[in-house]
């Protein structure tokens, strides 16, 4: 599958979640069965060294990091919303537009030293990746790189995400 053909199959729904936002529903591609895998299939292609750990951030990160996981042979993280993990965590607060939110990983996930891979189904303004990639480093482990079905390239977050040294890439690019 091309990647013009993988792009037709992310449905744009305007006005999502709030007026103005053009949201990028990636749903449609996870139906299509050729187009999923293809989509895995090529971002898994773009990792030259195999992760320890791929890390996904809920709730859609966890079924691309799931997929790349398997594909890669790695194991998976999961990088979760407050309050939802039951062992002893650590925690990192990102900017929402208004107001904060934060992420949450078991405090023994990663080992001093895994290299784990970041993933997750679109970048916007890299605020969610950031956190992320700030819990992995702070349970001593190396952020390899970050992976995306999708990056808006207007709003920033893969180009802060180089700067904070995660090597990027997406699959797609939006507009
Ligand atoms: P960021 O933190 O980079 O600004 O936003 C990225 C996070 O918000 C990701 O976890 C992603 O799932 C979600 N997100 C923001 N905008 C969209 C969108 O248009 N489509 C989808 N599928 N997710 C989005």
């Amino acid at each position: 599958m091309t990647l013009d053909q993988i792009t037709a199959l992310v449905r744009t729904i305007p006005d999502h979640p709030k007026p103005g936002i053009l949201f990028r529903d990636v749903t449609t591609l996870l139906l299509h069965a050729e187009g999923f895998a293809a989509a895995i299939d090529q971002l898994a292609a773009s990792v030259d060294d195999r992760p320890d750990l791929v890390a996904g951030m809920e709730a859609r990160g966890f079924v691309v990091a799931t997929a790349l996981a398997l594909k890669l042979g790695a194991g998976l993280l999961l990088i979760r919303k407050d309050g939802k993990l039951p062992g002893a965590t650590i925690a990192e607060d990102y900017a929402l537009e208004y107001g904060t939110d934060r992420l949450t990983m078991h405090v023994d996930a990663c080992a001093p030293g895994a290299r784990v891979l970041l993933a997750d189904d679109l970048i916007a303004t890299g605020g969610t990746a950031l956190a992320a990639a700030r819990l992995v480093r702070r349970a001593g482990a190396v952020v390899t790189g970050a992976r995306f079905l999708i990056d808006l390239p207007d709003l920033g977050g893969a180009a802060r995400l180089e700067a904070d040294g995660v090597a990027t890439s997406s699959l797609l690019r939006f507009p």
